[in-house]
């Protein structure tokens, strides 16, 4: 049988190897980390440093192809892999989404609406940005910023030295503060045949810059939903990509703008493993491995609770709901912010 390998070794890492098995294929997790969540699933953990090219390249070399689970994986490192075999999606989403400032502007010459942005590097180009976009804004790295981390908010312009010196130094985005009535996000796929399918978009509730919880169906108009299906078909296509993307919007008033786009699966679309025939697991490794696109189809009214620090304390109370279908990712120590799991609830059948 085929081996897919799995850059990160994190829980979307996890699932992706348990959805791997379940078609036939074997894993290999590339993680410095030892006791990671995959780890305890994959069939093989290379445990080495994403600098390590001997390691990559015997990494790559066990793989027939390979995916990765986070974004911000070194150029020099898929180099390294991509000279043995395959990188799914390939390297033009990573380019692009490593990046905020690369990312905003290919969203927006893609005729997308995008939050007013301008890229920040010292006090005086803050000034300018503010100047032109006003306040509030928001102030985020360009880089590496996960789960709110590396942002700033600017309610007024006296907030500007705070936020910059919050960047420490490093390139940043101002980005004009979007107005929205709610979150939503479409978790799309599409295949190494061209073909193009995505999941019911989720509402999305963000605590302290965290994922709370993803409800379906959103409360949108169905012209809106659709509105939102298309956009991530478009971005899909547009990067002749292969695999599950997560795409962030808002819903204003004046129609949707896309707040960032996610080379992968995506916290938002774990609904799907309770929710839809095909999960977005499940679609991602037959979109990397070749196969035809599954059924992604929504049977149900959904609410996924993610399980942050504490939370987790919780588990012996949410074991006793048997509505509620647990999801834990192995991790030993629960650190405030750290995702631990998430619980799917179906809350209806869908309509
Ligand atoms: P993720 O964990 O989703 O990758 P992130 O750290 O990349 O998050 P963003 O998605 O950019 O951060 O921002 C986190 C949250 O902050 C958003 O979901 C939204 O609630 C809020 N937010 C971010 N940018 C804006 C904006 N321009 N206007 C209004 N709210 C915003
Ligand atoms: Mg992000
Ligand atoms: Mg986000």
């Amino acid at each position: 049988g085929a081996t897919l390998g799995i850059l990160g070794g994190g829980q979307l890492g996890r699932m992706l190897a348990m959805a791997a098995a379940r078609l036939g294929l074997k894993t290999c997790v590339f993680e410095p980390a030892g006791d990671c969540p995959a780890s305890h699933v994959a069939n093989h953990h290379f445990r080495a440093a994403f600098d390590d090219a001997e390691a990559l390249t015997r990494f790559a070399d066990a793989c027939d192809v390979v995916t990765f689970e986070f974004e911000n994986i070194p150029t020099a490192a898929l180099d390294a892999i991509e000279r043995r075999v395959p990188i799914r999606p390939g390297r033009e989403a990573l380019r692009i989404s490593q990046d905020r400032l690369t990312e905003k502007n290919w969203l927006r010459d893609l005729g997308l609406a995008v939050a007013p942005f301008a890229p920040v590097d010292d006090a005086e180009s803050l000034r300018a940005a503010l100047d032109r976009i006003g306040a509030p804004a928001i102030l985020k790295t360009r880089r590496f910023g996960y789960d709110g981390k590396g942002q700033a908010r600017i309610a007024t312009p006296d907030d500007a030295g705070a936020a910059l010196a919050a960047m420490a130094g490093a390139p940043a985005i101002l980005e004009g503060h979007v107005s929205f009535a709610r979150e939503i996000s479409v978790i799309g796929a599409r295949g190494l045949d061209g073909a193009v399918a995505c999941f019911d978009p989720g509402e999305n509730l963000h605590e302290g810059g965290i994922l709370r919880t993803t409800t379906l169906p959103a409360a949108l108009p169905h012209a809106r939903a659709t509105d939102a299906v298309l956009i991530a078909g478009r971005i899909l296509t547009a990067l002749d990509y292969v695999g599950v993307l997560g795409v962030e919007l808002f819903v204003t008033d004046t129609g949707l703008v896309v707040n960032e786009i996610a080379p992968r699966v995506h916290n938002s679309g774990h609904w799907t493993q309770d929710g839809a025939t095909i999960d977005q697991f499940e679609q991602h490794v037959r979109a990397v491995a070749g196969w035809p696109l599954g059924d992604g189809r929504r049977h149900s009214d959904m609410v996924m609770e993610n399980l942050i620090g504490d939370d987790i304390a919780r588990l012996p109370e949410i074991a006793r709901d048997p509505a509620a279908a647990i999801h834990l990712y192995g991790k030993a120590e629960a650190r405030p912010g750290r995702k631990m799991g998430h619980v799917n609830r179906r809350t209806g059948p869908a309509a």
